[in-house]
């Protein structure tokens, strides 16, 4: 699998950690924990931040843009043909299979970056 792609896959992952953070801290849930849950969201943003650095800022940017727009899941995966962003069907013949995991490819319609799992 691309590198940055790889990358990506894993700086969605602690975007959405630290998004279900936030909404447990304004839920107000599991108030005594409330102290954990800022030393969590402090080591998510460490790596977060070791893992920005890593990735072209083109692609960085693109991303960004993604984030801002759906808060949780930048990067989706396909299953069967389908974006597990926005459960749409992608056209047959989208992509190639060379080009499965190794371009940065996004879903028409829901514009999240795409990764397939084999
Ligand atoms: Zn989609």
């Amino acid at each position: 699998m691309n590198n940055q792609l790889q990358l990506l896959i894993q700086l969605s992952d602690l975007d959405t950690q630290l998004e279900e953070l936030k909404n447990e801290r304004i839920r107000g849930k599991e108030e005594s924990l409330g102290f954990k849950v800022q030393a969590k969201e402090a080591e998510i943003k460490k790596f977060r931040d070791t893992l920005r650095k890593k990735i072209g800022s083109d692609l960085l940017n693109q991303y960004d843009r993604i984030i801002k727009r759906y808060k949780i899941r930048a990067v989706a995966q396909v299953n069967d043909g389908v974006c597990y962003g926005c459960f749409m069907a992608l056209p047959t013949s989208y992509v190639s299979e060379a080009d499965r995991n190794n371009k940065i490819i996004t879903c028409p319609n829901c514009g999240r970056i795409l990764f397939w799992i084999e």
